[in-house]
């Protein structure tokens, strides 16, 4: 008998000293083209994984195409801290610019959704973590500054590991001016969709990512302020498997909905059709604008239809 020579491919994905390489999939291990990737939206076709999406990748994903218009992409981070730590905050500034093509960690600006207009905010995670900085605080605000402009709804799409510590309180302070952004929101009626995707966690689900009127996320999403691994360490408790994923956050009742990410833009056109007119539309600027607290409140109205309750800082 012959030997019969068998080519073993190896499956771990490793590119040697334990670094797996971006396109392989860190549940099953299957190992996929760039192009296979984007093509299925970054979903694992074999487990259903979500892979990290970037910023334009995102948008390219949600908004009808050549919709998108850019807001405050001219942003750059100032360093007033003159902050080093293993190297000076601006070369980490200008090494995550080179990678990613980005400003900073969130894209802001409008678009459109199945012809709904919407304001937008995405997150990218390969910014610096996705961290919450001056820039990333004002871009958000300049996009729900147009979502009341123009009166038309806000959705973010975060992916975040918190506060950018290079900045110190300047990045703390984002917390508490983006939720001011979203009360500016509020007192005009207009509606926030908060879309959470992995991981979404610190500072930015402490504050604006948890406010949306309809909060949903991708599935396995780690959404919580700290990590499991920090709660076991502060406790002494060993976390649940699923601590702080999707799934225990809608069963906890954090989210309204776990949404798969094939879905989402079929999702997210829903709620817009249900919260904002067409185009060709009546737009209602000539109605009175509803007063804050109001039971008029069209997305109270809304909300209510669906059985959701308008959660109200
Ligand atoms: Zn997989």
């Amino acid at each position: 008998m012959t030997p019969i020579e068998v080519n073993v491919e190896r499956v771990s994905g490793d590119e040697g000293g334990g670094r797996r390489h971006p396109n392989t999939c860190p549940n099953c291990r299957s190992h996929f083209r760039d192009d296979e990737l984007r093509h299925s939206l970054r979903v694992c076709a074999q487990c259903n994984h979500h892979f990290a999406v970037g910023a334009m990748e995102r948008i390219e994903q949600l908004l009808d195409p050549g919709s998108f218009v850019e807001v405050g992409g001219d942003l750059r981070a100032a360093d007033p801290l003159a902050f080093v730590d293993l190297k000076p905050y601006t070369d980490r500034l200008l090494d995550a610019e080179l990678a990613t093509g980005l400003g900073d960690s969130l894209v802001a600006g409008s678009g459109k959704i199945v012809g709904r207009p919407t304001a937008v905010a995405v997150m990218d995670f390969a910014f610096m973590g996705g961290s919450m900085g001056s820039v990333m605080g004002e871009r958000f605000c300049l996009a729900a500054d147009l979502a009341v402009a123009r009166r038309m709804p806000l959705i973010s799409v975060t992916a975040s590991g918190g506060a950018r510590m290079q900045e110190n309180i300047l990045a703390l302070m984002q917390m508490a001016k983006t939720v001011g952004a979203i009360d500016s929101l509020r007192e005009v009626g207009v509606p926030y969709i908060s879309v959470l995707a992995h991981p979404t966690t610190g500072g930015v689900i402490a504050s604006f990512a948890s406010l949306g009127d309809v909060v949903v996320a991708e599935p396995g999403a780690l959404l919580s302020f700290a990590g499991p691994r920090v709660v076991e360490q502060t406790t002494g408790e060993k976390t649940a498997p699923d601590f702080g994923r999707s799934e225990s956050n809608l069963r906890l009742g954090q989210l309204d909905a776990v949404v798969p990410r094939r879905e989402l833009r079929g999702e997210l056109a829903k709620l817009l059709m249900l919260f904002s007119p067409a185009e060709d539309e009546p737009t209602g600027d000539n109605e009175p604008l509803p007063t804050v607290g109001s039971d008029d409140n069209p997305i109270d109205r809304v909300l209510g239809m669906f059985g959701l309750g308008r959660k109200r800082g």
